[in-house]
Order: C-alpha cells, then sequence, then structure tokens
C-alpha cells in the first residue's frame, strides 16, 4: 500500500471528521509544542480504537496513543503514523464493593472533572486528583498522584485494548503500579475505562481538602506558563526542584524553555520555546545536577516522536 492509500483507506474505517492530517501537536500538548502528527486521529468508541489499532498494524504503520497531552513533549518535527487521542466520554456509579462505591470512568473523561464531580459527594480520596489536567487514562498508565493520594489507592480495575486486539479486564494489581508507573505502556495497552473503588464521606471535609490543594498549587507552581508539570521524578530521598534550585538554576534559560522562577521543578515554555529548547534544557539541568550531588534526575515527561 502506497503512502497516499493507507491515509485514504483509514477514511473507510474512520468518518473523515474524526481525522486530519499534519495536525500540529503543539495544539494538543499542555506544553504548547510539538511539530505535526502524521495522522490524528479522535475515535469515538473503543470500536472504532481497535479498528484503527488493527488497521495500524496490519499496514505496519506506527501509532501512538495520547491522552490529554499534559504530560508530553512532542518533537519539533511531529509524529510519524497515527496519533490516536483519547477524547472525552462519561463516568457513572456502577455498583458497590462492601462499604466502597464503584464508578466506571472512559479513559478520555477528564481525571480532575471525574474528582471535582466525586470530591461533591463526599469521595475525598479524589480530592488529590481535583487539579490533576490529564485523562483518566493517562492518570492510570502514569499512576498519577498528589499530596500523598494516587491512582493506586483507588483503582479497581482497567478496561484495555491489548496489543493482539482483544478488549479485556485487568485488575489493578496485574499493572503493578508505582510511584509515576504502570506496566501497560511496556505491554503497548491502551486503556479504555477504568473502575474506582470510592469511600463515601462528609462533601463539606472533601471540598474543604480540595480548595486546600488547589490553594497550595496556585501558590507554589507556575500555572501561568505552558508546561507538562513536574519535569523530573522525584529522585529516592531528594526532592528535584531543590536540587535544581541548590545549583542555581532557578530562571535558567535556554531560547524560551525557562527553569521555572516559582517552581525549579518545573520547565516551562516560556516564550515560544521549541522542542528542541526544551530538550537542551532537561539535558543541562540533569548534567549540573549529577555533577553537583550525583544525583540522576529521571524525566517524569514522556517524549514522543525523537
Ligand atoms: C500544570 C500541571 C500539573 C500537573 N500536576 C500533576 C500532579 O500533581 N501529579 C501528577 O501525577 N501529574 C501531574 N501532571 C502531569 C500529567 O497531568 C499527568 O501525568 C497525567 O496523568 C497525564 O495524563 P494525560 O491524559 O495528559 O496523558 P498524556 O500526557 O497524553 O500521555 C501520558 C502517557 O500516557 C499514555 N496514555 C495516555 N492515555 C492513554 C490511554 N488511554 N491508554 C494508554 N496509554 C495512554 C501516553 O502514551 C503517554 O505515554 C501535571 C501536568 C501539568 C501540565
Amino acid at each position: 500500500m502506497t503512502l497516499l492509500d493507507w491515509k485514504e483507506e483509514l477514511k473507510t474505517i474512520c468518518p473523515s471528521e474524526h481525522i486530519s492530517f499534519e495536525e500540529p501537536m503543539s495544539r494538543h500538548t499542555s506544553f504548547r509544542i510539538g511539530g505535526p502528527a502524521e495522522c490524528y486521529i479522535v475515535p469515538k468508541d473503543a470500536e472504532e480504537l481497535k479498528q484503527v489499532i488493527l488497521f495500524a498494524k496490519a499496514n505496519a504503520i506506527p501509532f501512538t496513543v495520547i491522552g490529554n497531552g499534559t504530560n508530553l513533549l512532542v518533537s519539533d518535527d511531529g509524529i510519524r503514523g497515527i496519533v490516536i487521542r483519547m477524547e472525552e466520554g462519561s463516568f457513572s456509579e456502577i455498583g458497590t464493593d462492601g462499604d466502597r462505591v464503584l464508578y466506571r470512568a472512559d479513559a478520555g473523561v477528564l481525571f480532575s472533572s471525574f474528582a471535582k464531580a466525586a470530591v461533591k459527594l463526599g469521595y475525598s480520596e479524589l480530592a488529590y486528583a481535583t487539579g490533576i489536567p490529564g485523562s483518566v487514562g493517562g492518570a492510570v498508565v502514569m499512576n498519577a498522584g498528589a499530596y500523598g493520594g494516587e491512582v493506586k489507592d483507588t483503582l479497581r480495575s482497567v478496561t484495555v485494548l491489548t496489543k493482539d486486539g482483544e478488549i479485556v479486564e485487568r485488575t489493578a494489581e496485574e499493572l503493578q503500579l508505582s510511584y509515576r508507573h504502570s506496566n501497560l505502556s511496556e505491554k503497548e495497552e491502551i486503556v479504555i475505562s477504568a473502575v474506582f473503588a470510592l469511600k463515601k464521606g462528609s462533601p463539606e471535609e472533601a471540598l474543604s481538602l480540595q480548595a486546600d490543594y488547589t490553594a497550595r498549587r496556585k501558590d507554589k507552581q507556575p500555572l501561568e506558563y505552558p508546561s507538562a508539570g513536574s519535569t523530573f521524578k522525584r529522585p529516592e530521598g531528594y526532592f528535584a526542584g531543590k536540587l535544581i534550585e541548590d545549583c542555581g538554576l532557578r530562571g535558567f534559560q535556554i531560547g524560551g524553555a525557562q527553569v521555572s522562577e516559582k517552581h525549579c521543578g518545573f520547565v516551562i515554555n516560556k516564550a515560544d520555546a521549541t522542542a528542541e529548547d526544551v530538550m537542551q534544557l532537561i539535558g543541562y539541568v540533569q548534567r549540573t545536577v549529577s555533577e553537583r550531588f550525583g544525583v540522576v534526575l529521571e524525566p517524569e515527561v514522556r517524549f514522543l516522536g525523537f
């Protein structure tokens, strides 16, 4: 099949309004950085997703799945093949288990929207998530967390599309969730939906916890600039931001990318940064911290298209 053929052929699988070509990824990442996706698809449901994946595999076309693009640095050259964006969906109560209520949320739902709705009902265990800007799928893949809470605490199971194109259930234990990690990316499995088991408490207490976390984020994080959140994982026994600050790198800039003056753990897009600027800055910070403190900073941000 020629290059042109596969793009035409795709339109027989997906309605053309779900597909775009040479779509700038800067529109779909919180960093506001990234060249074009050769082909960008927003499937409407799990069946359409499955057909796209099977098509990509059958024709040896590389594919990448993204959620809300809030933990990504996409190369200036963009991404070849198909980028599949998991977008929107719904969440609902599906039952109980002992004193816990089970909620199913589609992968494309914003984790913060789901968490805010849960908090309003008194599920304080999700208060930590009300300021995390990713999707439910991305949150599960990253085992997202904040303020002592993480996905692992309340996740019960997920429905995934396996690399063989099967839709199966996985228990939370099977995902081997640990600090900002699950085994889903290694296994090339795509999250379709997730079930959380939540314990109901007082809505007032849950809302006050949410207000506290929101205020702390506004106070500490450079939310006024595009970024992908914390650039580095927390190294065992240290805080990345503190190490970077102690190297004198607060406000250090390469091109348009800057170590945030407000929070040294965030690289921000200060002024029309390119992915190359961010990459160079990340490398510089890693080298400096390693030379000064002997600590290796591992990126939390994921790189696509490099
Ligand atoms: C201002 C700001 C604050 C942040 N604060 C926090 C925080 O407090 N705690 C925290 O943990 N993170 C935080 N983040 C980072 C980010 O929001 C989380 O990592 C989030 O979980 C990423 O979700 P996403 O949908 O944006 O995923 P993306 O960035 O789109 O993708 C992340 C990874 O998940 C994969 N992926 C996404 N969806 C799926 C799916 N359905 N199936 C399979 N793979 C998938 C992608 O391939 C990629 O490898 C912050 C980011 C910003 C910009």
